[in-house]
């Protein structure tokens, strides 16, 4: 949008307000949202079907501020407090146990839950960055482990088999 290759009215979760926003800061004209990019809906937060989830953890993988809890085959959970609605995870479910369900009472998004959302998402890119530096650390170590391992297990072999 900056450079002028986006227009400003191309995200439905902001809606009017956003546009407004983003046409001051531009210094644009104010636009409706462009119907292509989706309908503007009340703000929602993601519910899991706890009973049938199987613990694959797409849905983590998707979230983009950390709303999610669970580990490898263990039941899932949203936490409502920090979901922004964004619905990411819903379409990486495979069992289809992600439902968007609406803000009740209603109430819109404040530039309060904008602004935690925005550390969340920098504190997860973080994580990320510094999880991708420890795999590309590890091999090396995990190979030399490996190899301790079996050079150990081929000594107890051999101690064995000589035994009469
Ligand atoms: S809707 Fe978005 S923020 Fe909420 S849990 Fe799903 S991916 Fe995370
Ligand atoms: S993607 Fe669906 S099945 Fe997989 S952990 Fe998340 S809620 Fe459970």
């Amino acid at each position: 949008m900056a450079l002028g290759q986006a227009d400003i009215n191309r995200c439905p979760p902001g809606g009017d307000a956003g546009v407004a926003k983003l046409a001051a800061l531009l210094n644009k004209p104010i636009r409706s949202i462009d119907p292509d990019c989706g309908r503007h809906e009340p703000l929602q937060v993601a519910v899991i079907q706890e009973e049938h989830c199987i613990g694959c953890t797409l849905c983590i993988q998707a979230c983009p501020v950390d709303a999610i809890i669970g580990a490898n085959k263990k039941m899932h959970t949203v936490l409502s407090d920090w979901c922004t609605g964004c619905d990411l995870c819903v379409a990486p479910c495979p069992v289809d146990c992600i439902v968007m369900m609406p803000v009740k009472p209603l109430s819109v998004w404040t530039d309060q839950q904008a602004q935690v959302a925005r550390k969340r998402f920098e504190a997860r890119e973080r994580r990320l960055q510094r999880e991708a530096d420890v795999a590309h650390e590890t091999p090396k170590a995990a190979t030399a482990d490996k190899q301790a391992v079996i050079a150990a297990a081929l000594a107890r072999a051999r101690s064995r088999r000589v035994k009469p």
